[in-house]
């Protein structure tokens, strides 16, 4: 028989899937994949059903609906000050996963490079393999998740034709900051390359820190491709509706796979999240302090047991240290091989920290990396609660 093809054939099934399908066998407590466990505004999924009734329901308009295309504009000039033209600078998809897939296919020529900083969101690598681009990757260590700017510099090229710059940051939970993405803009310019920016958690981000995007430097305007998830920003995963911004010749550049990929996206969701971007500002910040609340719920819990709790900036994520639990309990597996215990004995599912990396779990790539996990606490304080409780009575407290 034919073989497939080989470039996505050696990927195995995501980290996400695999592990919710293992809480989902074993009844335990989902912190893994990233998904609320409560819906979004009750009145965005209101518009959704109207939107749904009342139609249109045939084919919207391949860059969007105009309605959330101006909506993301406004979006931008109300948090960001950028002033987006709405009908060429706007761009709607399936998701940021669609988006993300778009930009790396309508931008990426066979031979061409790109900088990834690990560890990085699980799409990036296959997508940009797949196009036929090269990954120059660069690292971001635990416990600061501080930029390495002379690697980061010399992983850029002639060669280079864009960074994929994922801030606040999934799996890290870093937040870049002004100085960081001065730096990155430095060298965006010196070689006239571009950025994918994945910004999905662009309100999710806390101690008062403020998310910048890279687009808002001075020149960055012109090379960045600023990605936005409403299935983030209103807590509805399932939605899959992303939106991009950028300079009208990258938005076409984008829209020109958007339109093999999936071509439109649902016009109720589109219109019903055309709505809730209008919300007001309290929708905005209540979504990220309420974050911040539980991410410090969840860290007590899991420090009183002994993990090492890594900072989180931002998103809906926190990595936690398992080695003094794997010294006092007598572990002595890997990351994968933690989350499988503490999901199938304990209770409580994550996800393996080195499933965010080049050679996934299993790789001597990974030493340094694999006794860390994920947890997710985008979750009601009762589950949270219930959780650490769980992972207390299986390990003990410190
Ligand atoms: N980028 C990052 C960093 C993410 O965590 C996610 C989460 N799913 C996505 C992109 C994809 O977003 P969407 O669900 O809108 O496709
Ligand atoms: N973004 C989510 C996470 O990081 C998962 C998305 C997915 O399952 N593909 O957990």
């Amino acid at each position: 028989m034919k073989t497939y093809n080989p470039i996505l054939s050696e990927y195995g099934t995501t980290i996400f899937t695999v592990m919710s399908a293992l809480a989902t066998e074993h009844g335990a407590i989902n912190l893994g994949q990233g998904f609320p466990d409560t819906d979004g505004p009750e009145d965005i999924r209101g518009k959704a059903a109207e939107y749904s009734i009342d139609g249109p329901n045939q084919y919207p308009p391949m860059m969007g609906i105009p309605d959330l295309r101006q909506a993301v504009a406004a979006h931008n000039k109300r948090f960001y000050d950028l002033d987006v033209d709405w009908q060429t600078q706007v761009l709607v998809t399936s998701g940021a996963t669609e988006a993300l897939a778009a930009c790396l296919f309508g931008l990426i020529e066979p031979g061409d490079e790109a900088v990834l900083i690990e560890p990085t969101y699980d799409s990036y690598l296959p997508i940009l393999r797949r196009a036929g681009g090269t990954p120059k990757l660069v690292r971001v260590a635990p416990p600061d998740w501080k930029l390495p700017l002379d690697q980061l510099a010399a992983a850029f090229s002639e060669r280079t034709k864009l960074i994929m710059l994922n801030s606040p940051m999934n799996p890290s939970s870093k937040v870049f900051g002004a100085d960081e993405l001065g730096f990155i803009a430095g060298l965006l310019e010196q070689h006239d390359a571009y950025a994918v920016c994945d910004e999905v958690y662009e309100h999710i981000v806390h101690d008062r820190r403020r998310h910048i995007p890279l687009m808002t430097l001075p020149g960055m305007g012109e090379r960045c491709l600023r990605i936005g998830s409403a299935g983030k920003t209103f807590s509805m995963t399932g939605w899959k509706v992303g939106y991009t911004t950028g300079p009208a010749d990258l938005i076409t550049a984008a829209a020109k796979a958007h339109q093999f990929l999936t071509f439109t996206t649902p016009p109720n969701l589109q219109a019903a999240v055309a709505y809730g971007l209008g919300k007001d500002d309290e929708y905005f910040e209540a979504l990220g302090s309420d974050m911040e609340a539980k991410r410090d719920r969840l860290a007590g819990g899991l420090a009183a047991i002994g993990f090492e709790i890594m900072p989180s900036e931002g998103t809906y994520f926190l990595t936690a240290d398992f080695r003094a639990i794997a010294n006092r309990t007598g572990f002595n597996g890997d990351d994968a091989e933690f989350c499988k215990l503490i999901t199938t004995k304990a209770g409580v599912a994550a996800v393996p920290f080195s499933a965010f990396y080049q050679g996934g779990p299993n790789s001597n790539d990974n030493a340094g990396v694999n006794h860390f996990i994920r947890f997710c606490y985008c979750k009601n304080d009762a589950l949270l609660d219930a959780a650490v409780e769980k992972l207390a009575g299986f390990f003990g407290t410190a």
